[in-house]
């Protein structure tokens, strides 16, 4: 079934909260699910830098196929004092390839608005110093992001993008990668499914976010990575393309943004 030219062609997942406890009994099972589902790229996100998940985050990484992404989320920001040298630590970890999640939440406002600010300035300056690629968490708070994001240089990636059309043209100006997550098959999200159409292909990245937000198809569920399909597959709907087609330049958008090159077959 596989010839050579598709050897390259498979799902990835670039954002998963795997070290969360809703995947405690069967962690192994669900990695090796979602490469039975042909998803073969998975990105780990460490957000809370408790002793366990910094231990279950190393041992994942462990995996060839998985690399790491950690940062303090704003949620956190509050603590930040407590965290950052565990973050600075964990950074040295190789396989981890870029900063994240980090920005703004002004929905659920786990954390005072200056906090947060000044926690999402910090760790971007940490970025510049290493040179990672972030991945950016905004809620609620696209206008104040721009601000800081406009005298910043380096590359982003916007995951589970939650931005208006006025955003777009923003962001594209400047480089920035989209991420689109299971949000995108849910029946009420017709305007992000509009926004989707807008975002030039060599742009476009998915997740699940999982545990958070199963697809349409698995809604109430826990979502996991094998999930990730019905997000390409809506996507390629939306843009009246091949799925094969979309698995490829996928790939390739997602080794340019994490500076990654996967190997062939
Ligand atoms: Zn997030
Ligand atoms: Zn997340």
């Amino acid at each position: 079934m596989h010839d050579r030219n598709n050897c390259r062609n498979y799902f990835i997942d670039t954002h998963a909260h795997l070290t969360d406890k809703k995947f405690d009994s069967d962690r192994e099972n669900v990695l090796k699910r979602a490469k039975n589902c042909d998803v073969r790229k998975i990105f780990c996100v460490l957000s809370d830098f408790t002793e366990r998940d910094i231990k279950i985050f190393e041992e994942i990484l462990k995996d060839e196929d998985v690399f790491g992404i950690a940062g303090v989320h704003p949620h956190e920001a509050k603590s930040f004092k407590e965290t950052e040298n565990k973050l600075k630590r964990i950074l040295e970890n190789k396989k981890i390839v870029a900063l994240g999640e980090i920005g703004l939440d002004f929905y659920y406002m786990n954390s005072p608005q200056d906090i947060q600010v000044k926690v999402f300035q910090k760790q971007l300056d940490f970025a510049v110093k290493r040179n990672l690629p972030v991945v950016l968490h905004i809620r609620n708070a696209y206008s104040q992001a721009k601000e800081i994001l406009k005298k910043c240089g380096g590359k982003f990636l916007l995951h589970s993008f939650s931005g208006d059309f006025s955003d777009i043209e923003f962001f594209q100006k400047r480089n920035f990668y989209f991420s689109f997550s299971g949000i995108l098959t849910f029946k009420n999200a017709g305007n992000l499914r509009e926004i989707a159409k807008e975002i030039p292909l060599g742009r476009v990245l998915f997740e699940t976010d999982c545990p958070y937000l199963a697809p349409q198809k698995y809604r109430g569920k826990r979502n996991e990575p094998a999930f990730v399909k019905e997000v390409y597959r809506t996507f390629a709907e939306i843009k009246g393309m091949e799925i094969e087609e979309l698995k490829k330049t996928v790939l390739k958008n997602t080794e340019n943004f994490f500076n990654l090159k996967f190997a062939s077959g």
